[in-house]
């Protein structure tokens, strides 16, 4: 596996490539991810940059879980062919100043809470997608929100790719997997097994009597491009959790 820190050291690929945008700290979900790019294409980029644009003020960024050299064994077991790691001043020059404004979308539940975490997202992948030109790009059901902007950006921007997501994946209790997992302490860890089991209901008024005891932000049905999701984020001690179940459809 090849290690790319700049966009001059990425290779050119002649066939199909097959793109993983990350943020490291890998872990089965991740490897779910690989997994279906390696299917589907000749060639597979992962891409390792913790997107400072995409976190608020206040917000982990400094904290965020890092290990390049566990990700790399992790990503180079998984098949994939190039690991793309640019440091943030490569992604953003100094005069870097055009944003993607991802409209209303990127303004409810995550966005609401997050303000200008999708305008960051949005902005990260379409730069990826124009850095490694992949015939497929893969996300996570797990963030469904962000897979939605991102499906919205390919179309309103015609961008020439297909947008893969793939299920949430979850340990054995039902936490869906996350990096920020990795935060809780086991107690915590116990408290925030209220988040799957409260999804698992697939009602939004029961989901939010299990999750009294918690600092919720929302407890929410959506729509995200015709699949109906009951998505919910919440605090346990200073770790903030977001995960889904679908109700109905296809996230098209
Ligand atoms: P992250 O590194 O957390 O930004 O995640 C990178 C990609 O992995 C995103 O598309 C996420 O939606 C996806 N992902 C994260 N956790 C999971 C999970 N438990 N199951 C499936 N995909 C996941």
């Amino acid at each position: 596996m090849k290690i790319a820190r700049t966009i001059a050291e990425l290779p050119r690929f002649p066939d199909s490539v097959g793109l993983v945008p990350t943020m490291g700290a890998f872990h089965a979900g991740h490897l779910a991810l690989f997994e279906a790019a390696r299917e589907e294409n000749e060639a597979v980029v992962a891409s390792l940059f913790v997107n400072p644009a995409q976190f608020g003020q206040g917000e982990d960024l400094d904290r965020y879980p890092r290990d390049e050299d566990r990700d790399a064994k992790l990503a180079e077991e998984a098949g994939v062919d190039v690991l793309f790691t640019p440091s943030a001043g490569e992604m953003y020059p100094e005069g870097f100043s055009t944003w993607v404004d991802v409209g209303e979308l990127g303004q409810r539940l995550e966005g609401e809470f997050r303000a200008g975490h999708f305008r960051g997202v949005a902005t990260v992948c379409l730069k990826l997608f124009n850095i490694v030109k992949p015939s497929r790009a893969y996300f996570g059901q797990k963030d469904a929100q962000q897979a939605a902007v991102i499906k919205q950006l390919v179309r309103d921007l015609n961008l020439d790719l297909e947008i893969r997501v793939v299920p949430t994946v979850r340990d054995g209790d039902g936490l869906a997997l996350s990096s920020r997992n990795a935060y809780l302490s086991p107690d915590e860890r116990e408290q925030a097994l209220a988040l799957p089991r409260a999804l698992a209901t697939g009602d939004s008024t029961k989901a939010r009597e299990l999750l009294a005891g918690l600092d919720v932000d929302y407890v929410e049905e959506a729509n995200f491009n015709g699949q109906r999701v009951l998505a919910a984020a919440v605090h346990v001690g200073k770790t903030r959790l977001i995960d889904n179940v679908i109700l109905e459809g296809e996230n098209k």
